[in-house]
């Protein structure tokens, strides 16, 4: 495979996941991106700025894990380093996902002072099986104050997802969530259950 190319069918299945995340409403206007890891430290990304619903295979190109375009002429995504530091932590991690939800921007802005979203007693929790034994058990979310400067942003990540049990995914306060998983779709069953769990949670808050 050519440097810069990426496998067709690891462009294909990118793009249908950002078809399914458009028809959620999850990735409005330009947000949001979406990673899969390839060989030798490198992974397939969507480029900036083009709107997930309508993506082509051609808008999935190849970066090094320093977050450095190896497509020529193509621009990664500005959060690019988000998805390398994920990689770089786990390599059983196979996918990122990342997008701009209604229930993720809401419950975050409406908890200015909290550090984490606290899941407890959801059925769906399973979906994290890896971390998650009994669906019992309380589940932090951390929430990480949002920032433009990335490597900065990266650095406040940092001690939350080296501490311990990986979380089960992160909100950026008024921005958004990521999520990972073994490979795209898995990482897919996770942001769907992600999301399901925060319009949950904004239900559950509106009825006590
Ligand atoms: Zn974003």
């Amino acid at each position: 495979m050519a440097a810069g190319i990426v496998p067709l069918p690891v462009a294909e299945k990118l793009v249908a996941a950002g078809q399914r995340m458009d028809r959620r409403g999850w990735v409005p206007a330009t947000s949001g991106n979406l990673s899969a890891r390839l060989s030798g430290d490198r992974m397939a990304i969507t480029r900036s700025g083009v709107h997930k619903g309508f993506l082509e295979t051609q808008d999935i190109i190849e970066v090094d894990f320093a977050g450095r375009s190896l497509t020529p002429g193509m621009k990664p995504s500005a959060e690019t380093l988000l998805h390398c530091q994920i990689y770089a932590l786990w390599p059983d991690i196979g996918s990122v996902l990342h997008g701009h939800s209604i229930p993720a921007t809401a419950l975050t802005m409406a908890l200015p002072e909290a550090s984490a979203i606290h899941l407890q007693g959801y059925e769906i929790l399973k979906a994290w099986s890896n971390v998650v034994s009994t669906h019992d058990i309380s589940v932090a979310l951390p929430i990480i104050d949002n920032d433009q400067d990335m490597p900065r942003l990266a650095a406040q990540l940092q001690p939350w997802l080296e501490q311990g049990r990986a979380p089960i995914g992160y909100v950026l306060r008024g921005h958004g969530i990521y999520v990972w998983g073994s490979d795209v779709n898995a990482a897919l069953y996770r942001l769907e259950a992600l999301e399901f769990l925060l319009a949950t949670e904004i239900e559950r808050r509106k009825l006590v």
